[in-house]
């Protein structure tokens, strides 16, 4: 009898044992097998024979059927996941799990995948004449599907695609809509992915910088070793890191080697993409969340197949099946969409670099403004530092001034948005007939709506955050669960009949922009506006000069070389210095820094300029003098003392439930069962710090409410001991509260 070990997509950390029958066919390691667990049959995979003795005194069942004559997952990504199970405490096989492409799992043993995502369609939406006056109305009842009716009607035509971030349960609102005579459904051929799209000319590599050439000759030697080599490529905004990679890239293939790039979301555009055709041709793979399940599949097949060696992606690519892996890059490596949050939350540069080391491949990870984790890394000389210090034109970096806002308040339009520098400069700007990009991190027309009478703030009922106001489609907007409210007339608290906007989003910042300069063809680009693909035809209207100024949230901080943009404005820099966040001050000077890095990119020249009530700010000022290195140290200093990353290590517990009771007693009960392990493990637990429980800052979203426990130490090991020590509290939960772990946590919130 043939038993194998299968890890299973359940919340549980430990596998199972399965009979493989033989007349199912032969089993192989990484390969899926379709098992009965419980009432239900679930896809397991498959790790390995069990040893003797491993089954004794179970009932073994049988496997349903093996799924894959060609195991899914090839043995170096067993060993990897298998790896990263334990390293982020989650169970294998929903780590397994989210290493595949979605939708690759059959439904029943006879389930073909092809047949069933079928032929490449789409469904779009329509609004039908008068669907955009009921939205209010909808609104008081079914807040989720005015907010999908309200998208529809705001564009005619929308694909279907394109609504899932708007609301949950999206197909049952559609259906809804559908038959109350408000929307009508239709499916039409899918136009080709822009991403696969059409042919690209080939581009000649550029004669390389010394800078460059230094780089890719240093890196080329461990390749070409066939040895692990981690690299920090610390490279100004434009200083040509794309075509280092291009170039070790090309090495690696010349040789019969595979590469993978990972990118952040907001950078994987149609236009980057077409850089690396434009080097590689029809051999590349590409990766991204706007893809269909079958889009997916596609292009993992190719990958999984060898037809295709070099993948391009986003977080979840770090799994890509590349054959003979040799080169893993992390472009802007210090970018936080690299953490998954939801469900298996891991960190892809972390797993890059561990991917990377067990296939004796070269990890390149290149950013501006490096994470401190990598920077303190380069220091210690796990990575090796690669500098490129100037812009690959060789043209300099723009000059960035910043404006006081506590001086300078109002500008000519009465507006502090819009102060008097910035005024007088963008008024140059259009004058010469040159482009602005102005940045303000906040969507919506007012982040809150206030009672003149009595001060109170509307809030969600199902979040602790207030409701953001927007104008068009008029609502009052909740940024966390998405609901949706129409704007009320008076204060529901006094009845108070004056509410006042306060502060300034990005549409609110549109319309000012609108008033001071009527001529000038302005335009916004947020969540808002546009998803995905919108946001691209939007930046494609700037770089033809469609667009004279274009402000918008950090869509507009990213993206590639628009010759024209000669002033970039940040409208209020301090949205998120101050966040309840150690990183706060570190995000700051990344985001600032990339911005600003958007203008000057011809000999046009180029400056920024940086609004702020915070002038004196160590990320303010590192950002203005383009000084990574001395933000970095004196960054460092406070986090050393805090005994915060990259000095200490942290692992957060996160509690959440319906009942808030029950969840601040749980938090309590695992306080108690971590202190007491600590105590168990004598010394070696002694150096760790038990912080909380404490209410998250955001101390409900979606009607859960949240607790925090955080765990800081000097070593990771010792942390994970101490969550294993106290298992019995961490995996069994009371009723109706989850627990979940996150290693290296990201948000604090
Ligand atoms: P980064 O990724 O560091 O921001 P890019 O790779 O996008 O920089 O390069 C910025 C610009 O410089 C691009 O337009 C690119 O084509 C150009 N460039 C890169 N390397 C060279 C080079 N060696 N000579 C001339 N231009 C270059
Ligand atoms: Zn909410």
């Amino acid at each position: 009898m043939s038993l194998w070990r299968v890890a299973v997509p359940v919340p549980l950390r430990r596998s199972f044992v399965y009979e493989i029958p033989a007349a199912l066919g032969v089993p192989l390691r990484g390969a899926r097998a379709l098992v009965p667990f419980g009432r239900r049959r679930l896809t397991g995979y498959l790790l390995g024979a069990a040893e003797a003795g491993e089954a004794d005194g179970l009932a073994v069942r049988p496997a349903l059927a093996l799924l894959d004559e060609t195991p899914a997952l090839p043995e170096d990504l067993v060993d990897l996941l298998t790896a990263a199970a334990d390293y982020y405490l989650h169970p294998l096989g929903e780590v397994l799990r989210a290493a595949l492409p979605p939708g690759i799992d059959p439904k029943s043993a006879r389930d073909d995948f092809k047949a069933r995502i079928g032929r490449p369609q789409e469904t779009v939406a329509t609004a039908l004449p008068g669907a955009a006056e009921r939205v209010a109305e909808i609104a008081r009842r079914a807040p989720k599907r005015a907010a999908v009716l309200e998208r529809i009607a705001a564009h005619g035509t929308v694909r279907a695609a394109d609504l899932r971030g708007v609301a949950d349960g999206l197909t049952a609102h559609l259906k809804r809509l559908a038959a109350d005579g408000l929307v009508a459904l239709s499916a039409r051929d899918r136009p080709p992915d822009p991403f696969v799209g059409a042919a690209v000319e080939r581009d000649l590599p550029p004669v390389l910088t010394g800078d460059q050439a230094k780089a890719v000759a240093a890196i080329s030697l461990r390749l070409e070793e066939r040895r692990y080599g981690g690299f920090l490529l610390q490279g100004v905004t434009g200083s040509g890191k794309t075509e280092v990679y291009l170039r070790v890239i090309e090495r690696a293939l010349d040789r019969g080697l595979g590469a993978l790039v990972l990118v952040p979301e907001i950078t994987l555009t149609p236009q980057l993409v077409r850089r690396y055709r434009a080097r590689f041709g029809e051999g590349l793979a590409v990766w991204h969340s706007g893809l269909t399940d079958r889009e997916r599949f596609d292009q993992w097949r190719l990958l999984r197949s060898g037809e295709v060696r070099v993948a391009i992606g986003v977080r979840s690519a770090v799994f890509a099946p590349v054959h003979d892996l040799a080169v893993i890059v992390v472009d802007e490596e210090h970018d936080g969409s690299f953490k998954q949050e939801r469900g298996f939350p891991y960190h892809a540069r972390d797993l890059a670099l561990l991917r990377a080391a067990r296939a004796n491949a070269v990890a390149i990870l290149g950013s501006a403004t490096p994470s401190l984790e990598a920077h303190d890394n380069a220091r210690s000389g796990k990575l090796t530092r690669l500098v490129l210090a100037h812009r690959a034109t060789s043209l300099p970096l723009p000059r960035v001034e910043v404006v006081d806002l506590r001086y300078h308040r109002a500008g000519p339009g009465g507006q502090r948005v819009v102060s008097g520098p910035l005024h007088a400069a963008l008024h140059e700007t259009l004058a010469r007939g040159e482009q602005a990009i102005l940045f303000l991190n906040r969507r919506g027309f007012a982040p809150s709506l206030t009672c003149a009478a009595c001060g109170q703030v509307r809030r969600c009922d199902d979040c602790a955050v207030s409701l953001t106001l927007h104008k068009r489609p008029a609502g009052l907007v909740c940024h966390y669960c998405g609901a949706r409210h129409p704007p009320p007339d008076r204060c529901p608290a006094c009845g108070g009949a004056e509410l006042k906007p306060v502060g300034v989003g990005t549409e609110k910042a549109e319309e000012i922009l609108h008033a001071l300069f009527p001529d000038a063809r302005v335009a916004r680009l947020d969540r808002d506006v546009a998803s995905g693909r919108g946001a691209e035809e939007v930046l494609d209207k700037l770089r033809t000069g469609e667009i004279d100024v274009l402000v918008g949230t950090q869509m507009v901080t990213k993206g590639h070389d628009f010759p024209r943009v000669t002033l970039v404005g940040v409208l209020l820099a301090d949205v998120g210095l101050h966040m309840p966040d150690f990183r706060a001050a570190e995000r700051t000077f990344q985001l600032l820094t990339q911005v600003a890095g958007r203008a000057g990119r011809s000999e046009l020249g180029g400056r920024a300029l940086i609004q702020t009530y915070s002038p004196d700010h160590p990320a303010i000022v590192a950002a203005r003098t383009h000084d990574f290195e001395g933000f970095a140290a004196l960054e460092l200093k406070s986090r050393a003392e805090l005994g915060y990353p990259p000095f200490g290590r942290l692992l957060a517990l996160r509690l959440s439930g319906p009942d808030g009771g029950r969840v601040e007693s749980a938090a309590r009960e695992l306080c108690r069962a971590l202190g007491d392990a600590r105590r168990r493990s004598g010394t070696r637990g002694a150096a760790i710090d038990i912080l909380g429980p404490a209410p998250a800052p955001i101390a409900m979203v979606q009607g859960r409410h949240r607790w925090r426990v955080l765990l800081r130490g000097k070593r990771r090991d010792e942390l994970r001991r101490l969550v294993l020590g106290a298992s019995d509290v961490v995996e069994s939960p009371p009723n109706g509260v989850r627990i979940r772990i996150d290693v290296d946590p990201v948000s604090m919130l």
